[in-house]
């Protein structure tokens, strides 16, 4: 849960740093996590620092995380397509649940989350892949207990 709540911080962090926005996939397991998202192009080492310390600083504000459970025409009109994912939702869906962290990410989830950021530790990232051709950005990352 951590681990998976964490998607969610570093995701707003990778947004703001790198200016991206669709998420391609993501992977966890255990304290091991990877988002991939649509990029042009590998960031910088400095870009990942701030990646990293951004979305750290997020964990230390301890924020609430917020989930909604409404109508998928309502969400749309509040969020626009910024809650979805690279691969929409299926038409049928008219009840939708949607993740927010106030000010940094919002996005349609059915997981379980922490109740707030400071809840998930410290995330270390730990490589990138870009896959030029592809253009995907992997992100892998672990979580550990905070201090
Ligand atoms: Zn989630």
């Amino acid at each position: 849960m951590r681990t998976h709540t964490a998607l969610h911080v570093l995701k707003g962090a990778v947004q703001k740093v790198l200016q991206v926005r669709w998420t391609a996939g993501v992977w966890v397991e255990g304290l091991n996590g990877r988002l991939t998202v649509l990029a042009d192009r590998n960031p910088t080492q400095q870009e990942l620092e701030d990646i990293e310390r951004e979305a750290n600083e997020k964990i230390r504000e301890d924020q609430d995380i917020v989930e909604y459970t409404l109508d998928r025409n309502e969400a749309e009109n509040r969020w626009g397509d910024s809650i979805y994912d690279m691969f929409p939702l299926p038409e049928g869906i008219t009840t939708v649940t949607v993740v927010c962290i106030p000010g940094w990410n919002v996005n349609c989830c059915k997981e379980n989350h922490t109740r707030t950021t400071g809840e998930i530790g410290r995330i270390t990232l730990r490589k990138t892949r870009f896959r030029k051709n592809k253009n995907l950005l992997e992100i892998s990352f672990s979580v550990e207990p905070g201090s």
